[in-house]
């Protein structure tokens, strides 16, 4: 019998797209920060437990300037 895992999902931000409207850190605060001058950064590695794929998607699909991509490892 084989053990597959499921791939795990990654949030990365493209910082020269993010202009720091901060949506991704109300929608998903598990998953988001800002930098210093208001810019968002990944919390930790970019990992999203299941329980937050929600999230991770809701803030995606938030993000005004498209700067939130999804990595599969
Ligand atoms: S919503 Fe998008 S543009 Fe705004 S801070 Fe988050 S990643 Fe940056």
């Amino acid at each position: 019998m084989t053990t597959e895992t499921a791939p795990v999902l990654r949030v990365e931000i493209d910082a020269a797209r993010c202009q720091g409207h901060g949506r991704c850190v109300v929608l998903a605060p598990e998953l988001f920060t800002l930098d210093t001058l208001g810019d968002a950064l990944v919390v930790g590695d970019g990992t999203v437990p299941p329980d937050l794929q929600a999230k991770a998607t809701l803030a995606k699909a938030n993000c005004p300037e498209y700067a939130i991509r999804f990595a599969r490892d």
